[in-house]
Order: structure tokens, then C-alpha cells, then sequence
């Protein structure tokens, strides 16, 4: 079966952005609106949220993304206060749809 995923681009690396049809559950969550896996690449939202709100986490996560990309550690207020304005702004994350190829084996998921 052919799957297509959303990807995001942090620092030049892709990170797949998976929305959760319910609140993200993850000790690094913000609030459940959203949380990043940089190990992973995986961005996790909450898929409740509207889409403005949506807008802004993706902000939000990619900004963690960035400065832990970079070994800098932004306090959280500084995330919020500076995705909150970016985005009133008019700044978007661009995301795109790829199309996965079918898996070889539907149980190595790192192969
Ligand atoms: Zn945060």
C-alpha cells in the first residue's frame, strides 16, 4: 500500500509530522498541543486543534527544533512568546505530502 506523510524541513533535516486524532501524550508534550522527537524526527500535533492554533505549533516545534539542532536550550516563554509573534507576522512552517514507497518487511521499522 502507498502511504503519503507530511514532512517539515528543521535545519535542512526532514521530519516527518504525524497529527494524532487526539491530544499528544508525551512527557515532552507542550500542553498537548504538540511535541518533537529529534532523535526520531518526528514531530507529533495534536490533530483537535484548528488550524490557527495548528499554524502556531508548528511554529513553536520547529523553534525546539532549531535550538536543539544548535545545543541551545530557549526557555519555553521564550518558544511561546516568540512563535506567537512570528506567526501574527504572517510566518508559516511550509509542510509537503511525499508518498512512501511500500515497505520491504511490514516489521523492521528502521531498516
Ligand atoms: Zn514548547
Amino acid at each position: 500500500m502507498i502511504k503519503q506523510r507530511e514532512t517539515m524541513d528543521i535545519c535542512g533535516a526532514e521530519f516527518e509530522v504525524r497529527t494524532r486524532d487526539r491530544e499528544v501524550i508525551s512527557v515532552k508534550s507542550d500542553s498537548n498541543f504538540g511535541s518533537i522527537d529529534l532523535v526520531e524526527g518526528i514531530v507529533y500535533l495534536n490533530g483537535t486543534m484548528s488550524k490557527p492554533i495548528r499554524d502556531n505549533t508548528l511554529i513553536h516545534e520547529w523553534l525546539h527544533g532549531v535550538g536543539q539542532t544548535y545545543g541551545v536550550d530557549f526557555p519555553e516563554i521564550h518558544i511561546c512568546a516568540i512563535a506567537s509573534e512570528l506567526y501574527r507576522k504572517g510566518f508559516r512552517i511550509e509542510t509537503k505530502r511525499v508518498t512512501m514507497p511500500p515497505k520491504a518487511s511490514g516489521r523492521n521499522r528502521r531498516s
